[in-house]
């Protein structure tokens, strides 16, 4: 068996490369041109496979990379990635050695933090972007309405950006409603220059100021300052819940799930089918077996609410997912074809996404995360496959 077989053999992904240079080139033309590309690669970047997707996206021309922990960093730095790379998430101080070493931006959202690293770094500065909590209350010193608590504020900054050791790079902040509430995006927006300017009165400029992720890019162009940070869209996807059905950009889903059935078995009606009892056959039924289950990922609440795709016809599930297993009714589908073992299923693609993701309560984003690490990533690059 060669090592394509083998990652076939059960249930895989397939990760477009051409597809996300396809993305790529399509982002860039709408982010105003003296604005940084940043490619966000947190989370295994949205399941897709950090190495290969990051490698892509620097032979694309990106400018910066972003992961969520420093771990992802290094794992960057050690496959030859030589790009800046920004760590979103908060770090625990104990990391600034590592974080020099491997030349890794840090963000920085509170003076306590900032005061720590400063402590451990050493003979080496931390590049630092300070995060701006303009009303997304997760990280970030917060900015507030009143005047005299902004003036603390930008004080507080000042403190930071005055620490040994540590080296003022960006100021960035993030948006908590970017594609549905334009009024509080605009307020958030509005803090954000807010700030800016306050600490430009104090003497502070950063190289880069940062505020709008895919939809923020989108829907805001006076929100991308000197970078456009770029997560949902470069894996395909316009909306986090529609996808692209009234999309405009012609952005094209870069990963697709399949699964190789495993057995069709016919049952009689009146049969049950799997765990708990969910269903009962109304008729005498073909049933394909999908090796997928939860423990690849694929969500228990989509339990006889979802469908797949075999020879491009949508056929549902039956019966509860287990935890390494589906079963699929293909019983019109034997109609017009043969169905086998060997054949394969289209779990998960562009448009059988947009059904899973709302009908199992979640958003896209969620769904290209889920693939579990038993899920092998294949590569097409130039039209050709690889493991
Ligand atoms: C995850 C994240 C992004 C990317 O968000 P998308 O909606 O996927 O584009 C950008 N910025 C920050 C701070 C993030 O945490």
């Amino acid at each position: 068996m060669t090592d394509l077989e083998l990652a076939t053999s059960r249930t895989w992904t397939e990760i477009n490369l051409d597809d996300l240079a396809h993305n790529v080139k399509i982002l860039r033309s709408i982010l105003n041109p003296t604005a940084k590309f940043l490619g966000v690669v947190k989370a295994n970047a949205y399941g897709h496979g950090i190495i290969p997707v990051a490698k892509k996206l620097t032979e694309c021309g990106a400018d910066w990379l972003a992961v969520a922990a420093i771990p992802c960093g290094i794992e960057l730095r050690e496959n030859g990635i030589t790009l800046p790379v920004l760590c979103l998430g908060q770090t625990q101080p104990e990391f600034a050695e590592l974080i020099t070493r491997y030349n890794i931006s840090q963000a920085v959202g509170d003076l306590e933090n900032g005061r720590a690293l400063s402590k451990l770094a050493g003979s080496h500065k931390i590049n630092i972007h300070v995060k701006i909590d303009t009303g997304m209350s997760r990280t970030g010193f917060y900015w507030p309405d009143d005047k005299a608590a902004q003036e603390k504020a930008a004080n507080e900054i000042y403190e930071l950006y005055k620490l040994p050791n540590l080296e003022p790079e960006g100021m960035f902040t993030h948006f908590a409603a970017a594609d549905d509430d334009p009024e509080f995006t605009r307020l958030q927006l509005r803090k954000f220059n807010e700030a800016k300017e306050a600490l430009a009165k104090l003497g502070i400029n950063f190289k880069i100021y940062h505020a709008a992720a895919s939809v923020g890019v989108m829907n805001y162009p006076e929100a991308h300052f000197n970078m456009g940070r770029f997560g949902l869209v470069l894996y395909g996807y316009e909306s986090t819940e529609t996808g692209n059905t009234d999309g405009k950009l012609g952005l094209r889903p870069v990963m697709t799930l399949k699964s190789r059935i495993t057995a069709v078995r016919d049952l009689p009606a009146g049969a049950t089918i799997s765990y708990g009892r969910t269903y009962t056959l109304k008729r005498d039924s073909k049933i394909a077996v999908l090796p997928i289950g939860y423990a690849d990922g694929w969500p228990r609440n989509l339990s006889n609410n979802f469908s797949v795709k075999i020879h491009d016809t949508l056929c549902p599930n039956l019966g509860r997912v287990c935890m390494d297993m589906t079963m699929i009714d293909v019983t019109d589908l034997c109609r017009t074809h043969s169905v086998k073992a060997g054949d394969v299923a289209v779990v998960m693609d562009g448009e059988l996404i947009i059904d899973a993701a709302r009908n199992s309560g979640t958003i896209i984003h969620e769904m290209v995360c889920r693939p579990s690490l038993r899920v092998p990533r294949i590569y097409i690059e130039s039209g050709k496959l690889r493991v």
